[in-house]
């Protein structure tokens, strides 16, 4: 996954939240209570049989994290055949794709009981791993060593531990003989952090597996760890879309030692200028609003008041100013355009003929990209100067609403093992593969049953990758739950 972990937007409410947390046992009672009022499924499997499973995962998370999908070149194969060998011997159906040469996707399923069936849910995971630098490291990137009360390995957090989560929920799902009115599907795919070739290989070839699934749940969404009390539960339902653009200015070359106050450089500098104070339109998407009608009681009196209605804050320009000065908020509101790369001449006494420019611009889900190119051409409104995307390939970007089923599983869950903790709906800066399975009719969360601290979350494509060992004992169980009340009879 490509996450931005958004710490900034953490600080707002920690005070408050902790406060909540700590001068209030009774509302996490309540809270705890109120949810209890349909069991866990979980509840229902005998303390010595959970501690096995608790013990498999860890025993699972090591050996997966000491296989070395690290893409380039992926050898995601290696990875499938561990999850193989497992299924198999748990008597769970599964296939392999050779999508290329020692890559591979693996699907599995456990199938529906009953006769008049939903459809299905989806468990996605991908098998490869960024790169990794041993010399940096206190603990190999894949030795799966257990330090410090935590398993390390490349891949610890993003996002072996959710795929073995998922896996453990599917042997518990078997062993376990929950009787299911949809099928529950396991899709391991290879390549994510590359180019997403796992993905589009199986939804190109082998469409009919995903059969018509109405829910999908993958990485992403952030669930922070502070002082021992999980802050918030997160949950990603949608992401922006990434629309790089390419600015080049032209004009007459020249020699260094006799200005030309219409050079490329200075056009590209003036246009530049106008393109840093240009401020895009804000708006406010429904769940974007819901997002903030949830942080409204952890907020200042100030905030919560703006917060519980955005669209109508947007006419007080206190809150535009509040917005625009908190990147963690801003971002939700609007289309971004960020300065990245610039160019000129190679050489310092030589006028170049261009100069050039590179924007990151993230496009909220809906938005047309055209619109926004022409509204940045319009700012820059000089005939000497090009924006032109540096790609075709572009996908809109989407989310899936709150309402379903599995959105309020995962909220009653969450009650219950982290009482007082909000579930946020949240819409990403970064990008999952989440984006290409919404187009399909399937409604897809970024979701994840551990809680990390933000050092532990910062380790995520970083060096020191590692879960602490108790979040592996207990993550499977939670998504265990979520499943079975949305897929269990
Ligand atoms: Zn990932």
């Amino acid at each position: 996954m490509h996450r931005n972990r958004s710490t900034q937007r953490t600080s707002t409410v920690a005070i408050a939240i902790l406060m909540v947390i700590l001068a209030c046992t009774f509302c996490s009672l309540t809270l705890a209570q109120t949810a209890a009022s349909k069991a866990l499924a979980s509840d229902r499997i005998p303390a010595a049989r959970m501690n096995q499973y608790s013990d498999l995962a860890v025993q699972w998370m090591q050996e997966y994290l000491r296989v070395d999908t690290t893409n380039p070149p992926g050898n995601e194969m290696r990875a499938a055949a561990f999850f193989k060998r497992i299924l198999d011997a748990e008597g769970i159906e599964s296939r392999i794709f050779e999508i290329s040469p020692g890559r591979a996707d693996l699907w599995a399923r456990l199938p529906h009981a009953s006769a008049a069936a939903k459809r299905p849910v989806i468990l996605l995971n991908h098998m490869d791993v960024v790169t990794s630098d041993a010399a940096h490291w206190k603990v190999p990137p894949f030795s799966g060593a257990i330090v410090d009360g935590a398993i390390w390995g490349r891949g610890a957090q993003d996002m072996k531990d959710e795929g073995l989560a998922q896996l453990v929920v599917m042997v518990m799902l078997k062993r376990e003989k929950i009787t299911l009115d949809r099928d529950v599907i396991f899709l391991a795919v290879a390549d994510e952090e590359a180019s997403g070739n796992g993905t589009d290989w199986f939804i190109a070839n082998q469409r009919d597996l995903l059969g018509n699934a109405e829910f999908l749940i993958n990485e992403g969404g952030e669930n922070v760890l502070e002082n021992g009390k999980p802050k918030f539960i997160s949950v990603d339902v949608g992401e922006k879309t990434t629309y790089w653009l390419k600015v080049t200015a032209h004009g007459r070359p020249g020699h260094g030692s006799r200005p030309n106050p219409d050079s490329a450089p200075n056009r590209l500098v003036r246009a530049l200028d106008r393109v840093i104070a240009y401020r895009t339109p804000l708006k406010v998407l429904p769940v974007v609003d819901e997002f903030l009608r949830e942080m409204a009681p952890y907020e200042t009196p100030q905030r919560a008041a703006w917060f519980r209605d955005a669209n109508k804050a947007l006419a007080d320009k206190d809150f535009v100013k509040a917005l625009e000065s908190d990147p963690s908020t801003n971002y939700l509101l609007r289309n971004t355009v960020s300065l990245t790369m610039l160019g000129g001449s190679e050489q310092t006494n030589v006028i170049p003929p261009e100069a050039w420019a590179n924007l990151d611009v993230r496009i909220l889900p809906g938005e047309n990209p055209k619109e926004v190119l022409e509204a940045l051409k319009q700012v820059i409104n000089d005939p000497n100067v090009t924006v032109e995307p540096q790609s075709s390939d572009f996908r809109i970007a989407n989310y899936s609403p709150t309402g379903t089923a599995l959105y309020s599983a995962i909220r009653e869950v969450s009650a219950h093992y982290f009482p007082g903790a909000p579930v946020l709906p949240h819409i990403t800066s970064g990008y999952t593969e989440n984006q290409r399975y919404r187009p399909l009719g399937i409604q897809s969360y970024g979701y994840s049953p551990y809680l990390a601290t933000e050092e532990e979350g910062a380790t995520e494509h970083g060096n020191d990758e590692r879960i602490r060992v108790e979040e592996v004992r207990r993550g499977p169980r939670v998504l265990f739950d979520v499943v079975t009340r949305v897929a269990g009879e």
